[in-house]
């Protein structure tokens, strides 16, 4: 065996010693409250699916309607042949869901981040960024040569401070816009204000908000009220909208930028023509029926006082993300396995994804969730957590 893979061998057991290995579960039915996993029927509480459309007969009908009219893959790359009218479509619809002159779809959200940071910002920039900020947008920054400097998250003394104490030439301030481990909101209309004073530019990653806060249902810059003041709008639609893809909205400057300068968006085949029916689709449902996202927060918020009122420790969240803190990463995946023997899907969320000492199980609810549906799981999650001595014995 060449020696590289001893290494390997040695890095796996030490991550396995920390009891930070990761393995997947397949699901064997559609992405639904109820799927099977391994020949189990399990209510999933981890889905991005918010809005419960991923098995949407209409969604599956624009899919199979658009196969047919142009077959299957997109044959290349988005500025070679690979974009399609139904991509200038769904960017122009977006724009106009998102309150900006121009937008751009790339294939996934991460790519998106990575393109976007990477093209805009060089050795000559100072990046602000939150210290709970996604992969993605860790990962651009990294790839950009810029300076980054962490904020504490959603610290705006903090922010405030590290912004003063740079002059840089360009700079840039980038957050989620619903934090995906806490399921906690930034506060936008404090980082608008502290970039507008130094002329910083302001981005912001959707990926969770969109389809899900604000009155339009398209995001948090919607939610503050604030999509004139946020320059990149950034988001996938992979979650809520039950598709695959990424997208930038902002200026027309922006978007011809990245369409010459963002390398995860030149060099890569473009999406499906399904993929982007299905995008346009969800849309349109998220345009017509806004009580889908109504019901699905109301959910949220009477889940987590149910759970806080047992006595867990869960951060105050407004968004479909519930976080129940218990501490130790080994704790946190005995609680999850012995949920999943209960028949209830909720998975540990370890180092590094969170903070060391905050390892979690995280909740993530759909729109098609029944009420009798959370009260199980919130009957059997605190059944479980007396059990594991999480909640005081009973
Ligand atoms: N940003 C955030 C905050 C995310 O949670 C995710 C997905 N987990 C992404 C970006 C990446 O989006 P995608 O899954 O479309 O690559």
């Amino acid at each position: 065996m060449k020696p590289v893979f001893a290494k390997l061998e040695k890095s796996l057991s030490d991550i396995k010693a920390g009891g930070l290995f990761r393995k997947m579960r397949y699901l064997e039915t559609p992405q639904a409250p109820y799927a099977r996993i391994g020949g189990r029927e399990v209510l999933l509480l981890s889905s991005n699916n918010y809005l419960g459309l991923c098995n949407d007969d209409r969604l599956k009908k624009a899919a199979c309607d658009t196969v047919n009219a142009y077959g299957v893959g997109s044959g290349g790359a988005r500025l070679l042949t690979g974009s399609y009218e139904l991509h200038r479509r769904l960017e122009q619809e977006l724009a106009v869901f998102k309150g900006t002159e121009a937008c751009l779809v790339f294939n996934t959200g991460y790519m998106a981040n990575l393109g976007t940071i990477s093209a805009l910002t060089d050795k000559n920039w100072v990046i602000f960024s939150d210290s709970l900020n996604h992969a993605s947008i860790i990962d651009g920054c990294r790839m950009s040569g810029a300076r980054v400097v962490v904020y504490n998250h959603c610290d705006m003394a903090d922010l405030q401070r590290k912004v003063s104490a740079w002059r840089p030439e360009f700079a840039l301030i980038v957050t989620d816009g619903i934090f995906s481990v806490d399921g906690d909101i930034a506060p936008l209309p404090d980082i608008v204000e502290i970039a507008q004073r130094r002329g910083i530019l302001t981005m912001v990653d959707d990926a969770h908000a969109t389809g899900v806060l604000g009155p339009h249902g398209s995001g948090t810059s919607d939610y503050f009220g604030l999509r004139d003041k946020i320059d990149i709008q950034m988001g996938t639609l992979s979650k809520a909208l039950a598709s695959e893809g990424g997208y930038v909205a902002g200026r027309r400057v922006l978007i011809d930028y990245l369409v010459n300068r963002a390398r995860s968006f030149i060099f890569s085949t473009a999406l499906a023509p399904a993929a982007i029916a299905v995008s346009l689709e969800a849309l349109d449902i998220i345009r017509t029926e806004p009580q889908r996202r109504e019901s699905l927060l109301a959910d949220a918020i009477w889940l987590q006082e149910r759970l806080r009122s047992a006595g867990f420790h869960v951060p105050e969240s407004r968004t479909p993300i519930i976080a129940i803190i218990v501490g130790d990463p080994d704790i946190a995946v005995s609680f999850g396995e012995a949920l999943f023997a209960e028949d209830i899907y909720i998975p540990a969320i370890r180092p590094p994804t969170v903070p060391h000492g905050t390892s979690r199980l995280r909740i993530s609810l759909m729109a098609t969730h029944t009420r009798a549906d959370l009260e199980r799981a919130a009957d059997a999650i605190e059944r479980v957590g007396h059990r594991m001595g999480v909640l005081g014995s009973k």
